[in-house]
């Protein structure tokens, strides 16, 4: 089924301290295609003593890598991030059958991802200290950069090669070591990312992957022990949560990067087709299950009929299928608990007054992992659905009159991560970028994200940034040293 050219890249276990764990009697987990339901691979389940191996095995390499130079560290991510180039088409058909995004969307994750083990490797060569105007004349005052230490991080199945990316890279750039557990829905893509760190010299202990079906066994782990001063994570905000107070009896340093529930305001001098390019760009992307999808479609009410027309025509051309068939575009949710689930908003929000304008038709042999484009209109903020992150790729519409209200509709959510919005009076664009109380603002733009960017959010939606020149800063400890005696 996977046809990969480089057959090595398909990994069954957990790699620690430079190896990938023996088999022997343990216990394996199914990974399976979200498309057809069918097992891609079996994986060796580790669980809590692993972890705990990983930690020791990054604290081991730690006092040697910590001291390596930042060339060193820059010339073997580059070397990393040139190896996810060379393998980018295999990466991209791994992710696609144990995630279910289309073929094209996983290369362009790949890439992404690869493109901060990049950004990284030029950051770590600029991570300056600084000397401080002294007080006194007899001192001087220095402040140094310096790896927090062992760094663990627990991430998601939405983008299971590049969140692992962004944490690792920023990372290793900094000095520290690092231990992941990736989603137990998709391991395969960590895992060929510990075989290329591997090949392009990354020494043992330095980047490590457990993987396991019982994630709050590994989770306490990394999140409990001593030796741990850092801990990153991605995913929902209710498990956020918890791992945060798992965090605060060691008080380790911690970023956290939560569910989101995206605005998306179009107003009445908003160039109509530029709206709907983004609105399809950020809204039907991994089918909608991304954390900075948009979520609540705030149109102005006199170009609501205008907007809804273009966006409909769009989304009907939208295919659903499995990720590996070219004409895809529109993959499976990532398991069928999904797919109820957002039947179960959809339903709410109609039993709650929204209207279902279109949705598009499903053919009869789809998998049950499939759910199809949906726009729903006369939605209110209040409704279940304008209040929860869907997670789908259902499009919901509200109205306003006036910019007060839409920046009040818009801000009315616990989450904080990313709001859009189109406009074109320069006044507007001002004026709304700053009163959105949200980490990341697309103004004129649905596809926000790049290396250079920093990404994170406010609110319930996490602390904490990722990538651009601040990403080192969440890795590294900022030490003040006092030179005295220094005569005048
Ligand atoms: P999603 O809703 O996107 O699946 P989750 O927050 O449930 O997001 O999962 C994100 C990551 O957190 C996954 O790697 C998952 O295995 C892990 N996870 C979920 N629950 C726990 C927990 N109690 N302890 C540690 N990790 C967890």
């Amino acid at each position: 089924m996977l046809n990969l050219s480089n057959p090595a890249l398909l990994k069954q276990s957990s790699f620690i301290n430079g190896q990938f764990i023996q088999q022997n009697d343990r216990d394996l987990f199914d990974v399976v295609n979200p498309s057809s339901g069918l097992c891609i691979s079996q994986v060796v389940n580790a669980g809590g003593l692993e972890a705990e191996q990983a930690v020791l095995a990054a604290d081991g390499a730690l006092s040697t890598w910590r001291k390596t130079t930042a060339a060193t560290r820059c010339e073997l991510l580059k070397r990393w991030h040139q190896l996810i180039v060379d393998n980018s088409q295999d990466l991209a058909r791994i992710l696609t059958v144990e995630q279910g995004k289309p073929l094209n969307e996983a290369a362009g994750e790949i890439a992404y991802g690869a493109s901060y083990i990049d950004w990284f490797a030029n950051e770590a060569i600029r991570q300056y200290g600084e000397t401080i105007p002294s007080p006194t004349s007899i001192n001087r005052g220095i402040a140094l950069r310096q790896p927090v230490g062992v760094v663990c991080a627990i991430t998601p199945w939405n983008f299971p090669q590049a969140m692992i990316a962004r944490k690792a890279a920023a990372a290793l750039a900094a000095g520290c070591t690092f231990v992941v557990k990736p989603s137990e829905l998709t391991p395969l893509s960590a895992l060929a990312m510990a075989y290329l760190a591997e090949q392009a010299g990354i020494p043992a202990g330095v980047f490590n992957v457990v993987v396991g079906a019982d994630a709050p066994e590994i989770g306490k782990v990394l999140t409990q022990h001593p030796l741990v001063r850092k801990f990153s994570f991605t995913g929902s905000t209710a498990v956020g949560k918890q791992l945060n107070q798992q965090c605060a009896a060691t008080i380790k340093r911690v970023s956290m990067e939560l569910g989101g529930n995206a605005p998306f305001i179009v107003f009445a001098d908003a160039d109509l087709d530029a709206a709907v390019a983004g609105a399809m760009a950020s809204k039907f992307r991994n089918a909608g299950q991304t954390c900075i999808s948009a979520n609540r479609f705030i149109i102005h009410e006199s170009v609501k009929a205008a907007f809804i027309d273009k966006l409909q025509n769009e989304m009907a051309t939208l295919v659903m299928g499995d990720g590996l068939e070219a004409q895809s575009a529109i993959g499976p949710l990532i398991h069928r608990q999904a797919v109820e689930r957002v039947r179960q908003l959809v339903v709410s929000a109609i039993e709650q007054g929204a209207r279902l304008h279109w949705q598009q038709s499903v053919n009869d042999n789809q998998q049950p992992c499939f759910y199809p484009p949906t726009l729903l209109e006369q939605v209110e903020n209040t409704m279940t659905i304008a209040q929860t992150e869907i997670f789908g790729p259902v499009v919901t519409i509200q109205t306003f009159s006036d910019e007060a209200q839409a920046i009040s509709l818009a801000n009315d959510t616990d989450y904080g991560l990313a709001a859009y919005f189109y406009a074109r009076d320069i006044g507007t664009i001002w004026r709304v970028s700053e009163a959105l109380d949200f980490g990341m603002v697309g103004a004129n733009e649905g596809a926000i994200s790049n290396a250079s960017a920093p990404f994170g959010g406010v609110k319930q939606s996490g602390f904490g940034r990722e990538g651009s020149k601040h990403g080192l800063d969440d890795y590294s400890e900022i030490k003040y040293v006092c030179l005295g005696g220094l005569g005048t």
